[in-house]
């Protein structure tokens, strides 16, 4: 099947299929998570501002859930499919799994292009939402959270929304909200944080010194942001940044806190170009940087077979979902390269969501060092396990993290009765 015919979907169940063989799992675990348990799509109606009735499409699937509820974010965008939701859940699944969080996978999204809607239209929307899927979410059930397109202040509408159906403040139902009604510090910076502790992690298992070594980022939005400051935290010298607009060089390091300044600016719409500080060049230069370790923080399929020989970089660490394509895969392990894979380097978002609902269920809040605390410690001991099973099993980071959570799943799938 060429590169770009290959849905996420048929990615997901190629990746489950590759792990269950390497692990010699039954047939009978591998069918039950080659599909979510359930999906459901549900027709909401929204009065727009205009006075006209407008149906929206919305989904939310419920991957598995033998070790504890779905968790996973809801998505706003146009090419929102069934398909990707159910992929999306699955990788949830995973992701819970190797971070050793008592969760399952769930995920959500709705047919829309927010950019075209009033802020009053997507607050009736997310409220209509989540009432049309509420039979199916619930703190012990499924809990949703922020992804693509939808913000804090849309996760307080729909914990809203949801506790009013329920006739009690419910937080722990939504994680994502705002620090003022239940959200946990650090969550925000979470997932980048979380990329840079597994780019120092693969400096040391592969015996390299990070203090002055260079590492290049592709996307400089919130992953790719925290990604840089916290890597340089850690000694390294963060060379290139890109984004959508171009790609920014430094030899001797950019300076990552003047950028959140420079960004910021309104007159700068988020974007790195027109940076003093550096050379620029087109986006795309990005793959062809000289650096040590190189983390492609934007976009899905961004790795792929054209352009992977460029890439000089012998560790990479994967900060977006999906960001590097099968035929690109098989050639990162071909030439023997370091890769940390998406399901745990950006684990620290869904770690830290998990997190959140614990203090909500507790009603006990954690200090923001406390909770970095908690995060470096899991994310730490999960690197380390995949690292024992990649060298026991002779696989790549990727098969051997996905090896660690089909086997967590399936050991429950089979402790409740549900496999043989
Ligand atoms: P974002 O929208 O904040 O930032 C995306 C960045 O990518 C922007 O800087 C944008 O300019 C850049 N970009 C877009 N197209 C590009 C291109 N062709 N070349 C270079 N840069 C490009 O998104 P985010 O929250 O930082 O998420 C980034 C990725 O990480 C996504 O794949 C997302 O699913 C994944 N992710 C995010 C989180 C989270 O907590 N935010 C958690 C896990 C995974």
């Amino acid at each position: 099947m060429s590169e770009k015919s290959l849905n996420v979907f048929e990615i997901v169940q190629q990746q489950i299929k590759v792990a269950c063989d390497a692990l010699g799992e039954t047939n009978e675990v591998y069918e039950m998570l080659k599909q979510p348990k359930s999906c459901l799509e549900v027709a909401i109606p929204v009065k727009m501002d205009n006075g006209e009735l407008r149906i929206f499409q919305g989904y939310r699937s419920l991957h598995n859930d033998s070790i504890g509820p779905g968790k996973g974010g809801v998505r706003y965008h146009q090419n929102v499919t069934m398909d990707e939701v159910k992929a999306l859940s699955a990788w949830m699944t995973f992701k819970c799994g190797v971070a050793g969080i008592p969760y399952g996978g769930g995920k959500g999204g709705i047919i829309v292009d927010p950019t075209t809607l009033s802020k009053n239209e997507i607050e009736k929307l997310s409220r209509a939402y989540i009432k049309a899927i509420s039979p199916v979410i619930g703190p012990n059930v499924d809990i949703p959270a922020p992804d693509v397109n939808t913000t804090p202040e849309i996760m307080a509408w729909m914990t809203d929304e949801y506790s009013m159906l329920k006739e009690q403040f419910t937080p722990a139902i939504i994680t994502g909200k705002p620090l003022s009604i239940g959200g946990s510090l650090a969550r925000f910076e979470a997932t980048g944080y979380g990329v840079a502790l597994m780019i120092r992690e693969a400096f040391k298992a592969t015996n390299r010194e990070i203090k002055g070594a260079k590492v290049s980022i592709q996307g400089f939005g919130n992953v790719g942001r925290f990604t840089a400051y916290y890597a340089e935290k850690f000694g390294a010298k963060i060379v290139a940044i890109s984004d959508v607009s171009c790609c920014l060089y430094n030899e001797a390091g950019l300076n990552i806190e003047e950028l959140f300044d420079y960004v910021k600016k309104p007159e700068n719409k988020n974007m790195l170009t027109g940076y003093k500080g550096a050379e620029e060049f087109s986006r795309d230069k990005i793959f062809e940087i000289e650096s040590e370790a190189f983390s492609p923080c934007a976009l899905e399929n961004a790795i792929t077979a054209e352009n992977v020989g460029k890439i000089a970089a012998p560790l990479i660490i994967e900060g977006a979902n999906g960001p590097t394509t099968p035929e690109a895969d098989k050639v990162i392990n071909e030439k023997g390269k370091f890769l940390v894979p998406d399901i745990l380097a950006n684990g620290g978002g869904v770690m830290v969501s998990y997190f959140e609902w614990v203090q909500n269920l507790q009603n006990y809040y954690w200090s923001f060092e406390e909770v970095q605390e908690k995060q470096e410690t899991k994310m730490v001991n999960a690197f380390n396990d995949i690292l024992n099973i990649k060298n026991q099993y002779n696989v790549s980071m990727r098969v051997a993290a996905f090896m660690m959570s089909i086997k967590r799943v399936a050991d429950a799938m089979r402790a409740r009765g549900w496999v043989k």
